[in-house]
């Protein structure tokens, strides 16, 4: 009889979607050991790093995370780039399952002329990295002294958080964990107005109502009315299911703050497509304006929350064109997940197009073929998907949801790799003949890791940085005072 072993199951990122999973799979599957990798030496993903300093409360979450840690079936292996560092045919041979949930490292681009050349153009992504500690962006210097202008393109949660660091008064965020280098550069800055952009109407925006009330509400800062042009008119708005109606009834009423009495403001502008960033011959290379396009809406069904845009044109016949003024302008309009170097070497092919490991919707890993496990889906249609292989949260589903959500996604993979342990007739090992399979897990992984010189982190070593970063926190009336580099971060393991 084959010796007992636990199933080895490796976890490839630690935000939510990752610790969800696992947590998930260490309740319901008494047998399972979980090792998770983590490219950074710390763990938390978004939640540490893309929830806004302002929302404590979202970050509860990591309380559940690092319950889930103190399990003696979890293993967190952080500071190893999986793909980059360490090959992933390194982890193969050692685990019964994979689970892919390494979210979306990057962002989406506008492709328009002078995104990439002009000073003053940043992603929304980058400058959320910045102002949260993460080492990848903590030189990012964004320059908020040039002038008094600020465009954010998107109209989603992510440009209100953006706008709402912008607005905020620097001493309201003192005491949280936004980086001390953030705090010193917005108490510096010279911003005073700021657009939020959108290429459709207020009833097609993406934002929610928290995030709007907040801005709304921000101590001195204006808010300019909505044109009743394109407000949708009270009747319309009366019959919209209650969640929107109480958006677009909040959007009408405004603030109350008094514009005279106000020292920055900000304006949500609809119907317009971002067409070209440019400078002036003043500050060469340096923004100066944004040059939008105007659309419309469909003058058939312009409330109806789908309808679709159509750029606007003059009686001229041509294109109707608006320029913004923009010292600072922010891209934000989407993350985007990149294929880990090295998937297809495990069969895996990457869909580029949608930006997803593809999957069965329930975290099953789709066979680029025909070969590998054939399964049934609800509409009946049969898909092959690769043994031994799952995915969860953005690198799933696309980079959209909230926490909740990721955490639901993750619990649907955990329970499809818990299925198919049950079914694969107890040999535990999912990606190979349990003969070949070692289940050594990261005890087999780490030779291969040392030899490449890595330098991995544990949950030990979290803490003692966690520590850390909350001793300094306390000295200086914060929270937390976030080590904004990986070396930082390694010395207070030396
Ligand atoms: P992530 O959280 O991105 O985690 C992925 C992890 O994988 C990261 O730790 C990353 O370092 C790691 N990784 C990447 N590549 C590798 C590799 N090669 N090897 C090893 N590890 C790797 N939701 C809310 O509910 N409330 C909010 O207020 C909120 N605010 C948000 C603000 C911003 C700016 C953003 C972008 C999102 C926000 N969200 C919020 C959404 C929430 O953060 C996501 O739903 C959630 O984090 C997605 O989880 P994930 O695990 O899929 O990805």
């Amino acid at each position: 009889a084959t010796p007992y072993r636990p199933t080895r199951v490796a976890i490839v990122g630690s935000g939510p979607a990752g610790f969800y999973a696992a947590a998930r799979l260490l309740r319901k599957q008494q047998d399972v050991v979980v090792d998770m990798y983590e490219k950074l030496p710390v763990p938390f993903g978004l939640a540490r790093y893309g929830v806004a300093p302002d929302h404590p409360e979202v970050k509860n979450c990591e309380e559940t995370f690092t319950e889930v840690a103190t399990s003696p079936r979890f293993n967190f292996v952080g500071n190893i780039d999986l793909g980059n560092d360490l090959p992933l045919t390194a982890l193969k041979p050692h685990y019964d399952a994979i689970l892919f949930a390494y979210g979306a490292s990057k962002d989406k681009e506008l492709g328009i002329p002078g995104e990439k050349a002009l000073r003053g153009v940043y992603s929304a992504r980058a400058f959320v990295g910045w102002y949260n500690g993460l080492p990848e962006h903590c030189d990012l210097q964004p320059d908020l002294t040039s002038g008094e202008d600020a465009v954010i393109v998107g109209q989603g949660n992510v440009a209100l958080d953006v706008a709402r660091i912008l607005l905020t008064d620097v001493d309201a965020l003192r005491t949280t964990d936004i980086a001390d280098y953030a705090l010193e550069a917005l108490s510096k800055s010279r911003i005073k107005r700021v657009r939020v952009v959108g290429r459709r109407g207020p009833l097609q925006a993406a934002f929610t109502i928290k995030e709007i009330r907040e801005l709304l509400q921000l101590p001195s800062v204006a808010f300019d009315p909505i044109s009743k042009d394109i407000f949708p008119p009270d009747d319309v708005v009366n019959a919209l299911p209650r969640a929107q109606k109480r958006l677009m009834q909040l959007l009408g009423k405004g603030s109350t703050n008094d514009p005279q009495k106000s020292t920055k403001s900000w304006s949500l502008d609809f119907l317009l497509s971002p067409d070209s960033l440019h400078w002036s011959p003043i500050h060469p290379y340096h923004l100066s304006h944004a040059k939008f396009s105007r659309n419309e809406l469909d003058s058939a069904d312009p409330y109806n929350p789908s309808s679709k845009v159509t750029p606007k044109y003059l009686s001229s016949g041509k294109p109707a064109m608006v320029n913004l003024p923009a010292s600072i302008f922010f891209r934000s309009v989407g993350y985007k997940s990149l294929p880990l170097p090295g998937l297809e070497d495990i069969g895996i092919r990457f869909d580029d197009q949608r930006g997803v490991i593809p999957n069965d919707g329930f975290g099953r890993v789709r066979s680029p073929s025909s070969a590998g496990d054939q399964q049934k889906l609800p509409d009946g249609s049969v898909i092959a998907h690769l043994p031994g292989l799952y995915c969860a949260g953005w690198v799933k589903r696309g980079p959209t949801g909230v926490i909740a959500s990721t955490m639901t996604d993750a619990f649907t993979t955990a329970d499809s790799i818990i299925q198919d342990l049950a079914s694969h007739s107890g040999s535990g090992s999912l990606l190979h003949d349990p003969d070949h399979s070692s289940g050594l897990g990261w005890d087999g992984v780490k030779a291969e890791a040392e030899c490449r010189g890595l330098r991995s982190t544990s949950w030990k070593d979290w803490q003692r940085i966690d520590a850390a970063e909350r001793k300094r926190g306390q000295q200086k009336g914060k929270i937390r005072d976030k080590m904004g580099r990986v070396e930082e971060m390694l010395q207070v393991l030396d």
